[in-house]
């Protein structure tokens, strides 16, 4: 564990902000056009349902914290939000629980395997690693309050309706294909639970995790749900305090180190900006303090990340300056040796 000495410190912010209205308006249409007629990537149908997805689908939305919109292309075509709902479930879980017990019982290293690995509950004697893959995410479904799996999905189900400002709901068809189909989850909880790790039935509680991935978002949901990360909690255009801003900030970290399954470094290194991804063709990527890009397109690249969602992001990320690694020589400093 790395060594912290932080009580009583108090957190300070490291952020600027984005440039105008008008030019980010520019910058979203720019970032869509540019990549709309990208044609690679391969539509997933693991779940049978997925595979029905038009590969044409492209929307692109950006919400900033002062509560500014910007939605491009198909950026209100809802689709199932499947793994982006782990962050937002995981912010629930360190919300109710708080940032050591989660850590401990979900972790929050990168595992390096593929998201529904099973191979890294068992070289890890059982431990899920981080909750961005789908054995960490079952565990932390597990914590949500409620003595029933009808109230451990209902606080669910409107937790993430504060975060997207708007009551979401449940995709029937998606989730009876994905229910059908989902012996490989329901294999993930009986192991969690062999090892100890997980409480009660865990097919009720896998059952609970196939609900959340089933919910039905837009881009322009996922950008207002990641701008509430990106505005230490509240939601910018509700005002609800959703979460506390050290929620964002602990949710944030292991989506930057785990949004993007095993491509998590990769996508660091050449984009800077945490993101999370889903199979339907999601991805939500956060700037603390400044604003969320949601993205949507269902063709996929071999690690399940939607590859025109991607472009568009890593245009915007370099354009409107989201990288968090990002910096400049400050102006009037003497560069001699
Ligand atoms: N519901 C999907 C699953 O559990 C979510 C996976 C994903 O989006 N990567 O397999």
């Amino acid at each position: 564990m790395i060594p912290t000495d932080l009580v009583g410190v108090v957190q300070q912010v490291s952020t600027g902000a984005l440039p105008g209205w008008d030019r980010v308006d520019e910058l979203v249409h720019e970032a869509h056009h540019r990549h709309m007629a990208d044609q690679s990537g391969t539509v997933a149908d693991y779940i049978p349902i997925l595979g029905a997805a038009d590969p044409a689908l492209f929307g692109l939305a950006v919400v900033d914290v002062t509560g500014g919109v910007h939605d491009a292309g198909d950026a209100l075509h809802p689709f199932s939000i499947q793994s982006i709902s782990k962050m937002f479930v995981y912010a629930l879980a360190i919300q109710e629980h708080g940032h050591e017990r989660v850590r401990d019982i979900v972790g929050v290293n990168n595992t390096g395997l593929p998201f529904n690995s099973v191979v890294a509950l068992e070289l890890n004697a059982g431990h899920p690693m981080n909750p961005m893959v789908n054995a960490g995410a079952i565990a932390t479904t597990a914590l949500m309050p409620g003595t029933t799996p009808e109230e451990k999905w209902e606080r669910i189900r409107t937790g993430l309706s504060a975060f997207a400002g708007r009551e979401l709901t449940l995709d029937d068809e998606v989730y009876h294909s994905e229910a059908e189909t989902n012996q490989r989850n329901e294999g993930l909880g009986s192991l969690l639970s062999s090892y100890g790790r997980l409480e009660g039935d865990s097919d009720a509680i896998v059952d609970i995790y196939t609900r959340q991935c089933a919910l039905n978002v837009t881009a322009h949901d996922l950008a207002v749900m990641g701008a509430t990360l990106a505005d230490g909690g509240v939601n910018p255009v509700t005002g609800e305090q959703v979460v506390s801003a050290d929620v964002c900030r602990d949710t944030l970290a292991v989506v930057a180190a785990s949004g993007l399954y095993e491509r998590s470094g990769e996508w660091l290194f050449e984009i800077g900006i945490p993101a999370k991804s889903g199979v339907s063709g999601g991805i939500v990527a956060v700037s603390p303090g400044k604003g969320a890009a949601g993205a949507f397109s269902p063709p996929l690249d071999s690690a399940g990340n939607s590859v025109r969602s991607q472009l568009a992001i890593g245009y915007l990320s370099r354009a409107l300056g989201l990288n968090l690694f990002a910096s400049a020589p400050r102006s009037g400093v003497a560069t001699e040796g």
